[in-house]
């Protein structure tokens, strides 16, 4: 009982003498448990240190979209591998390329290729209709694979804003224009 009211009473004493002759940091000591840091000020001012490094001394990555718009580095012309919108193909003649075979149609998982079959004067398949609902399209690129008239591709086109579900719909025109 005696051993254990005076441990209790050096404990006491030891918290309030300040010395530290136990080798271990007491609260007191401790610069976290100060108001001013508890009051998370010094925190606040180096938050805005970086704030301030990122407004005064860092380029801008921001732009303002779509008005202005971005090209990521390496996108000039083509990015391998990456899956933007859809563009039909001409040959040197400057006819389109499609054969409305309906293989990309066929092929498409996401089933969002409509295609209508029609012949020229001479005999020559070509599509009378060809649109994509890009809304739908998953971009996997199963459609410019399954081409066997590599009549379309994926551009590296990310633009894709539109006001209404209508302008989704990409026709033969669009497409031919990407
Ligand atoms: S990219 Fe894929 S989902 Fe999109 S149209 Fe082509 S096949 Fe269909
Ligand atoms: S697979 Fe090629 S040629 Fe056949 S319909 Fe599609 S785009 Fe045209």
């Amino acid at each position: 009982m005696q051993n254990q009211h005076g441990s209790s009473h050096d404990s006491h004493g030891a918290s309030h003498s300040g010395g530290g002759h136990d080798g271990h940091e007491r609260p007191q000591d401790d610069p976290r448990e100060s108001l001013w840091y508890r009051c998370y000020i010094p925190e606040i001012i180096r938050g805005l240190k970086v704030t301030m490094k990122h407004i005064l001394f860092r380029p801008r990555f921001t732009v303002k979209y779509p008005e202005e718009k971005y090209n990521c580095p390496g996108f000039e012309g083509s990015a391998p591998g990456y899956h933007g919108e859809h563009r039909l193909k001409k040959d040197e003649q400057g006819r389109i390329k499609c054969v409305a075979c309906l293989m990309c149609q066929t092929v498409c998982p996401a089933k969002c290729i409509e295609i209508e079959g029609g012949e020229d004067e001479k005999g020559a398949k070509y599509p009378v209709k060809f649109e994509i609902n890009m809304l739908r399209c998953i971009y996997c690129g199963f459609c410019e694979e399954a081409c066997p008239k590599d009549a379309i591709e994926l551009t590296t086109k990310y633009y894709q804003v539109s006001t209404s579900r209508e302008e989704k719909i990409y026709g033969k025109e669009r497409l031919l224009n990407n």
